[in-house]
């Protein structure tokens, strides 16, 4: 092949340049003039195998259960009606308060752990299990409940 510079023919492999930010192939006289292509097939293979795991992690948090839209709301509520302080939950559950808060404002997810130390010590339900219906159906929160299918189906 020629060298895509000067235009003579190159003897075995072409060094790859990088001119002003277009790939070429040029004989050894030319290769000076140019930054070198290292080569980047090694960063590729690493960015799209991070990329596979990140996919396969959302699948199966998606199969597990779903923490409810308003967690924050619910555990502030279900706290206030117990009197108690969010510096005394944190207490209770052995957390920081400051992460407490985070959690009521819904700034942060709450770990599984911490959702269930919450259900337990203030006895709510912080998540709802996946049904076939939530699969099936559109992503979001449904009006109907099981009940109103089955009436809607006698009419
Ligand atoms: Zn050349």
């Amino acid at each position: 092949m020629q060298c895509e510079m000067c235009g003579s023919e190159i003897i075995g492999k072409p060094n790859r340049i990088i001119v002003e930010g277009t790939e070429l192939a040029v004989c050894g006289g030319c290769a000076r003039y140019g930054k070198e292509v290292k080569s980047s097939e090694t960063k590729n293979f690493f960015s799209g195998f991070k990329r596979v795991t990140k996919a396969k992690r959302s699948i199966f948090d998606s199969i597990s259960d779903e923490l409810v839209s308003d967690y924050g709301a619910k555990i502030r509520i279900a706290r206030q009606q117990r009197g108690w302080s969010s510096e005394e939950l944190a207490k209770k559950i052995n957390e920081k308060e400051s992460l407490l808060k985070k959690v009521e404002r819904e700034d942060i997810t709450p770990e599984d752990a911490l959702i269930k130390k919450l259900e337990s010590v203030l006895s709510i339900e912080l998540t709802e299990g996946i049904t076939e219906a939530n699969v099936s159906g559109k992503k979001g929160r449904s009006t109907l409940t099981l009940g109103d299918v089955v009436n809607v189906k006698r009419k």
